[in-house]
C-alpha cells in the first residue's frame, strides 16, 4: 500500500435522510437519498453544478414518494437552476427507474453506457409467458424442476418496480471525459454487477461516483443470468476492482448505497477476499459432495434467502463463482441423464 493510504475504511460525512435533503459533499456535489421498501432502505443520488443547471446521476425507484422528492428537491436545493442531464450508472431499476420520467417530466436526456441502456430496454418487458425454452433449460440445468421454475418466475414476472425505459439516450463511453462546471468527470467502466457500469471520476479532486462497484460494507450481485449462461461475470468484477484501486489512495467514494467512505482500496481487497472466500466455500462443497447441482451449490453458498428474488440472485451468483473455477480449470461440468449440469473438482493435472 502507498505511503498514507488510509488504512481502515472511514466515513466523513452525516448522510441525508431520505426525505429530500441534501449534504454537500464537496463544493458543487450534492448527496440526496431516496427511499426503498425493501432490506437494503435507499439509494444514494448525487446532483453536480454545471454552469447551466445541473446533472442528476441515478434516479431512485419508479414510485410516487420518489418522484415527489425529486420535485422537492428541484424547488428547493438547485438555486433556481434546471436539471440538464441524467446520467444512470447502469440500468438497475433503482438506478434507472425514473429515467423515462426524468425525460418526459424535466425535458433531459439520459446518458448511459450502450451495454446499460440496451439492457434497461430489454428488462422494460416482463419475460415472456410461456418461457422460451432457452430459458426454461438454463434453470434446468442449474438443478430446478419445473414447479421450481415457474415458482421463481411467479415470484419476479410481476415485480411491481419495473419501468418503462427512455426509447433515446445518449451515449457513454469508457474514457469519456464529461466537464460539469469546474469538474471534469471521467467515465471509468465496471464488469460483473451489469453489463457496462459507468463509474464517474473526477482525477483532481480525487472523488469516485461509483454506482454499486464500490460499496462499503455490503456486497454487488455478480451473476450469471439466462441471457448470457456461458458468462464469467466474476472474473470481470474482480478485473474491475483491480482497475479501481489504482485511482488515488485517499480517494472519496460516493456509492450507491450506504455512506460516503474513504479507503477505497482496503475496499477493493475486502471485495476480493470475500470473493476468494466463496470460491473456498464452493470448493469445500464439490469435495464433500462432487457431482454437486447448482441448486445444490446454492444452498450451500447461500442458506439464507428471503424469496423468488433472492432465489434468482443466490443462484446467478453461484453459478458466477462456478464459471470462474471452471475457467480456471478447477471445476469440470458435465450434462447428466436428465438435463441438469453437474459440477465436479478436476483432479490435480488433469484437463477440465
Ligand atoms: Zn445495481
Amino acid at each position: 500500500m502507498a505511503d498514507g493510504a488510509p488504512t481502515a475504511i472511514s466515513y466523513p460525512l452525516t448522510p441525508p435522510p431520505a426525505d429530500g435533503s441534501v449534504v454537500e459533499v464537496a463544493p458543487g456535489v450534492l448527496w440526496a437519498r431516496m427511499p426503498m421498501p425493501m432490506a437494503l432502505d435507499h439509494i444514494n443520488v448525487y446532483l453536480l453544478r454545471g454552469e447551466h443547471g445541473w446533472v442528476v446521476v441515478d434516479t431512485g425507484l419508479n414510485t410516487a414518494r420518489c418522484r415527489e422528492l425529486w420535485q422537492h428537491i428541484t424547488a428547493t436545493h438547485l438555486g433556481g437552476l434546471p436539471i440538464t442531464l441524467l446520467v444512470c450508472t447502469h440500468w438497475h431499476y433503482d438506478h434507472a427507474g425514473l429515467a423515462a420520467w426524468f425525460v418526459e417530466h424535466f425535458g433531459v436526456r439520459v446518458a448511459m453506457t450502450l451495454g446499460e441502456y440496451f439492457t434497461m430496454r430489454a428488462y422494460a418487458q416482463p419475460a415472456p409467458d410461456p418461457l422460451p425454452s432457452t430459458q426454461r433449460n438454463f434453470y434446468r440445468h442449474a438443478g430446478l424442476d419445473d414447479a421450481g421454475i415457474d415458482a421463481l418466475f411467479a415470484g419476479v414476472r410481476h415485480d411491481p418496480f419495473t419501468a418503462p425505459a427512455p426509447r433515446s439516450y445518449r451515449r457513454l463511453r469508457g474514457g469519456d471525459v464529461l466537464a460539469i462546471g469546474q469538474r471534469r468527470w471521467q467515465v471509468v467502466i465496471g464488469e460483473g454487477h451489469s453489463p457496462e457500469h459507468a463509474c464517474l471520476y473526477d482525477a483532481d479532486a480525487h472523488l469516485l461516483l461509483a454506482g454499486d462497484q464500490l460499496l462499503p460494507r455490503i456486497t454487488s450481485n455478480v451473476l450469471v443470468s439466462d441471457i448470457e449462461p456461458e458468462a464469467n461475470p466474476l472474473a470481470l468484477w474482480l478485473a474491475s476492482l483491480t482497475r479501481l484501486e489504482r485511482l488515488a489512495a485517499d480517494t472519496l467514494v460516493l456509492p450507491s448505497h450506504q455512506e460516503v467512505f474513504r479507503g477505497l482500496a482496503v475496499r477493493t481487497r475486502e471485495l476480493a477476499e470475500h470473493h476468494a472466500h466463496q470460491l473456498d466455500v464452493l470448493r469445500g462443497c464439490l469435495e464433500h459432495a462432487p457431482q454437486a447441482s447448482a441448486v445444490a451449490a446454492m444452498h450451500t453458498l447461500f442458506p439464507r434467502r428471503r424469496g423468488p428474488f433472492d432465489d434468482m440472485l443466490a443462484l446467478g451468483e453461484t453459478l458466477a463463482h462456478l464459471a470462474w473455477l471452471r475457467d480456471a480449470g478447477e471445476v469440470r461440468r458435465t450434462l447428466d441423464a436428465h438435463g441438469i449440469h453437474r459440477f465436479a473438482l478436476t483432479a490435480a493435472g488433469e484437463a477440465p
